[in-house]
């Protein structure tokens, strides 16, 4: 597949650690470590040219009292690349967390793709237990039922194509419904694990992270990713990790190198 472009912005970043990022990370018997976690949220040009965002950053405000650093207002970003939030027609939502739908009320037109698993559980009765709620915020699920309401909401069970070579895949794990992507990009396909996948760590040392709704999901998960990345022209591209700049070393000029481009052989 050709003709398609992701481009992973990189808006967010902190400091972390092993201890605080892995599920019990006692169990591996390693001294604990510090490191960067960056924050992302991904630009799909489909092979027909249109245009999709797959989630849309935490909010400024919330990512201060999250003392995460912003790097760059997601809608800043978007500007500098031409793209309007208020005409967006499509916007994917991975999974419902602060930092990934954080900004949904500036996409007033958008279309919102999510799975349906992912959109009920976030009105249900577990919602609100606080396993589950810290990594979320009211006012953002609240705005995402007010767009369920209005209709905007579009969602699906398993599997979803979206045309132009995107591809929608449901894998549950970090959340009930967390969803990975499909896109195009030049010289093949970029696997958008989104935080299926947070750090590439975590598939190649078989370790997940702390934020789990369902183990066994997300070792799946993991399994599938790893399946979807064989093929020498697809690329995988993790949710969170520092790494992701490094491997891709593509970026988009007048976005203060925050816009990387996901390519194949990079
Ligand atoms: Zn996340």
């Amino acid at each position: 597949m050709s003709g398609g472009e992701v481009l992973a912005v990189r808006y967010g970043t902190r400091t972390t650690t092993c201890a605080e990022s892995y599920l019990n990370w006692h169990v591996y018997r390693e001294p604990d470590a510090a490191f960067t976690m960056d924050y992302f949220f991904w630009v799909v040009r489909d092979a027909t040219g249109r245009t999709t965002l797959l989630d849309c950053g935490f909010a400024p405000d919330v990512g201060r009292r999250r003392n995460r650093d912003l790097l760059a207002d997601p809608v800043a970003v978007l500007d500098a690349l031409g793209i309007d939030p208020g005409s967006l027609e499509r916007l994917v939502v991975s999974h419902a967390h602060y930092d990934h739908i954080g900004n949904l009320d500036r996409f007033p037109a958008a279309e919102v793709v999510m799975t349906r698993r992912e959109l009920e559980f976030w009105s249900g009765p577990h919602a609100a237990r606080v396993q589950f709620a810290h990594s979320t915020e009211p006012d953002e699920l609240a705005t995402l039922a007010r767009a369920r309401d209005d209709g905007r909401v579009t969602t699906f069970d398993g599997h979803l194509d979206l045309g132009g070579g995107v591809e929608l895949i449901e894998v549950g794990g970090h959340t009930p419904g967390q969803l990975v992507a499909l896109a195009p990009v030049p010289g093949g396909r970029a696997v958008l694990a989104a935080d299926a996948l947070h750090f590439y760590d975590e598939l190649t040392a078989d370790r997940p992270f702390f934020v789990v709704a369902d183990l066994a999901a997300m070792y799946a998960g993991f399994d599938l990713l790893g399946e979807l990345a064989a093929p020498a022209d697809h690329v995988l591209v993790a949710g969170h990790d520092a790494e992701v700049g490094r491997r891709f070393p593509g970026r988009v000029p007048g976005t203060d190198d925050l816009a990387i481009r996901i390519e194949v052989d990079a």
